[in-house]
């Protein structure tokens, strides 16, 4: 299998009824940039920044950061990394971070939340990305927007590390594209002015799912009780997808499920264009995408839907078990 998909590497995710999915490859690490090659990824449509500030003892410095995020760039020869700003707090905690003793971290003062209210941080990791990027494009993502205001004071601190770093006599981005992570529900009710104002949208499918149905992603017992495969669910993205397209914003969904191929294959039916995952799932997503056709997905999906069938697995797997 593994030489079918390096056989796959330089052709597109195109279906039979020849929709083109992008596929980009989730990252945090600089050693899992060689997988950009490797894997066949588009780019970088998730890079999660948190990994450099856990493994240290104390908040790593601006210069540090900024030859770490050049040394991806360069890496990323030219494709697109999508920079989430850090995403602490939740499950992931500082060693040199005050503990904030909350009864629902999941749901406490975690990401862009610190980021607004303690920016030191933010502003720091924002000036490194302008510094990387030198002159070059840059592409930032903020992560667990809630609400516009949230996204509209973010794009304030980034004016402002520009107006630093202008400033300083360094060169500005060449194109800068700012957008956010959609991970609670509320974000999709968002007024359509904030999807005309963002750059782009990409669906944190972990977050997004653990709060659409209430069930904590870290607990087996009740996560598994709800499917990404059901028709709420799904619904749900449908509707995400009209909201971007009618404000002609790019959409993505970066969430471990993008890296499934029967959910990848129902996203792709239900709208969705680009994809970002684990660069080992890229090979057995791509071909499953190539041999399917979304027609007759979303025919499946529409026909379950109005059938009132909850849980769309079981046509999903039988479609894909015919194409086998
Ligand atoms: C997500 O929530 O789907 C996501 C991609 O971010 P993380 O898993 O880092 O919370
Ligand atoms: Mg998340």
């Amino acid at each position: 299998a593994q030489e079918q998909y390096a056989s796959l590497r330089g052709l597109p995710a195109e279906a039979l009824c020849g929709t083109r999915i992008a596929l980009h490859m989730n990252a945090g690490l600089m050693a899992d940039l060689p997988s950009l090659e490797g894997s066949g990824a588009e780019g970088v449509g998730l890079f999660r920044t948190e990994l450099q500030f856990l493994v240290r003892s104390q908040v790593p410095k601006r210069d540090e950061l900024a030859a770490l995020y050049a040394r991806v760039m360069e890496a990323a020869r030219g494709r697109r990394v999508a920079f989430r700003t850090l995403d602490i707090g939740s499950d992931k905690v500082l060693p040199y971070m005050k503990p904030q003793d909350e009864p629902n971290p999941a749901m406490g003062w975690r990401a862009i939340r610190v980021g607004l209210e303690k920016p030191g941080v933010l502003r720091m990791q924002l000036q490194a990305l302008i510094r990387a990027a030198n002159g070059g494009p840059l592409t930032v993502m903020f992560p667990f927007v809630t609400q516009p205001s949230e996204f509209d004071a973010a794009k304030v601190q980034l004016s402002q590390a520009l107006a630093h770093e202008e400033k300083m006599g360094r060169a500005l981005p060449s194109s800068l594209e700012v957008g956010v992570m959609l991970e609670t529900p509320s974000l999709a009710f968002a007024p359509q002015s904030f999807f005309e104002r963002t750059d782009f949208v990409s669906i944190g499918g972990n977050d997004l799912k653990q709060f659409f149905f209430a069930a904590d992603r870290e607990n087996e017992r009740v996560r598994r009780r709800y499917d990404t495969l059901s028709a709420a669910f799904l619904g749900f993205l449908e509707l995400i997808v009209q909201r971007c397209n009618a404000a002609g914003t790019q959409l993505s969904f970066c969430g471990e499920d993008a890296g499934r191929p029967l959910e990848a294959l129902a996203f792709a039916a239900m709208g969705l264009r680009s994809l970002s995952m684990r660069p080992a799932s890229i090979g057995p997503v791509k071909a499953l995408l190539r041999r399917a056709d979304l027609r007759e997905v979303r025919e499946i999906i529409d026909g379950c839907i109005a059938r009132g069938e909850e849980n769309l697995r079981p046509a999903l797997a039988a479609y894909l078990e015919k194409l086998a």
